[in-house]
């Protein structure tokens, strides 16, 4: 007698159908930041609700004052547990197109790797969990747990209806647990549970000097030069230690504590990584912590772009009208994004050059959060984690921001499991966005496992 297929035994048997069936989504030009997509947007929205339809779920697309939300049912045994998976099927734009190795909207496989726009974030990711669930249908007939999806189509754009898509329906999201994966391990092969998500200030400074650009030689030391004023007050931002300045900024930061500095120190061989994936000469940053710490537990003000008088061919010589810079804020838990906007407001009028004028206005504020990872979820998928990878995870504190973790927390109240399937080196958002072949196999074994344990 033969032993029954296992849905890891189908999944492994069918890896190319799974991998054609992910080139259909990744094949819309799915791109949220940009108008011109929207018919895109829309047939990506259409196939997601069919390919779930197809696995026997029910699906109710929620329209948004942007693209619609996906929120998906499949109901195994009313007994039994929820469990609430995420995933968004938007994408960043392509940009520079010229820095890709193959075409972004195709997925390119070489021996190791899987290659196009979306392959990590997230439709490939979310793909996973699907291939999982499909994995197992097809091998056991159903499901052992009761299944929910809410896959959204803004995420690149900062999810602004999501909190209220959430926030409006409780019911049909209602779940005992939330499980999400966007994001990425630690190197190749070091896997992690998400427990702490960084939150987000973003704000665009303009310092205005002359009504218009004027003639260097005329006016070059008479007058102030904007661009000169804007790198004096950013200069202020930071002490010598790398300190941030503003008045009343770290009032609200908690100090990392005992345990989380023991669970940094586990990774603290891994920091290597971090410093050969950046680039960089060398680490620089707040003195008295950690690489870990910082990127994780402390905040930081980043100067995102600046444009300011002539950057062309030549020399056109001018004292610029006006300079404008962006500032992205990382902010941690218990900071209050409106309140540091406001200390920053204070700071900047209590600076700046007064022979200058400016503007300053706000545009994304979203809360750092902490996630609870002291429950027996987390303790199941610890161990399932050990099993496929070889390795026990590691508790990660993300520096990003994943705006679904706040509104699952603040609404729907259950214990929120966030295990990124991508390896670390993938060019989210970049040319030649990346996906291990290995990584894809582990993510679906890992998910099948997952689903199979909770039930
Ligand atoms: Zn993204």
């Amino acid at each position: 007698m033969s032993t029954p297929m296992t849905p890891s035994d189908y999944f492994n048997a069918h890896v190319d159908d799974f991998l054609d069936e992910i080139g259909k989504i990744i094949a819309f030009k799915s791109i949220s930041t940009d108008p011109a997509y929207k018919p895109e947007m829309k047939k990506a929205a259409d196939w997601v609700k069919a390919k779930l339809e197809s696995l026997g779920f029910t699906v109710n697309v929620i329209p948004t004052s942007s693209n619609p939300v996906l929120i998906a049912s499949y109901v195994a045994d009313p007994k039994k547990k929820t469990v609430v998976l995420y995933g968004h099927y938007d994408v960043q734009p392509v940009e520079p197109i010229k820095d890709w190795n193959s075409k972004p909207f195709t997925v390119k496989r070489d021996d190791k790797r899987l290659y196009a726009r979306g392959i990590i974030d997230n439709k490939g990711q979310f793909m996973m969990h699907m291939s999982a669930i499909e994995s197992i249908i097809k091998t056991d007939g159903k499901l052992p747990v009761n299944v929910k999806w809410l896959i959204e189509g803004d995420e690149e754009t900062g999810s602004a209806d999501l909190d209220t898509v959430i926030k409006d329906n409780t019911e049909l999201l209602k779940a005992d647990l939330a499980l999400i994966s966007d994001g990425e391990m630690i190197g190749d092969d070091n896997p992690v549970i998400e427990t702490s998500f960084r939150g987000v200030v973003n704000c665009e400074l303009k310092v205005i000097g002359p009504k218009e650009d004027l003639h260097s030689g005329m006016f070059g030391g008479t007058i102030a030069n904007p661009a000169y004023e804007l790198a004096k007050l950013i200069g202020k931002l930071y002490d010598k230690d790398y300190k941030i300045t503003i008045p009343h900024f770290y009032d609200d930061v908690e100090p990392v504590s005992a345990e989380e500095k023991k669970l940094i120190e586990k990774k603290a061989d891994l920091e290597k990584n971090i410093l050969e994936l950046s680039g960089s000469k060398k680490f620089l940053g707040e003195k008295g912590y950690s690489t870990f710490e910082r990127m994780g537990l402390r905040p930081t003000i980043q100067i995102i772009g600046i444009e300011t008088g002539y950057n062309g061919v030549g020399y056109r010589n001018i004292v610029p009208s006006e300079i404008r810079t962006k500032f992205n804020f990382r902010l941690v838990a218990h900071q209050d994004p409106k309140k540091i906007f406001e200390e920053f407001s204070k700071f900047i009028k209590d600076n700046i050059s007064d022979a200058v004028t400016y503007e300053l206005s706000e545009a994304d504020f979203v809360e750092a959060v902490k996630v609870d990872i002291n429950n027996e979820y987390v303790r199941k998928v610890q161990k399932i984690i050990t099993d496929v990878y070889g390795k026990e995870p590691i508790i990660n504190f993300v520096g990003g921001t994943l705006p679904v973790v706040n509104s699952f927390k603040d609404h729907l109240h259950i214990p929120i499991v966030s295990v990124p399937l991508s390896q670390e080196d993938c060019g989210m958002h970049s040319p030649n966005e990346r996906l291990l072949l290995d990584a894809f196999k582990r993510g679906v074994n890992f998910s099948i496992q997952a689903l199979q344990s909770i039930s």
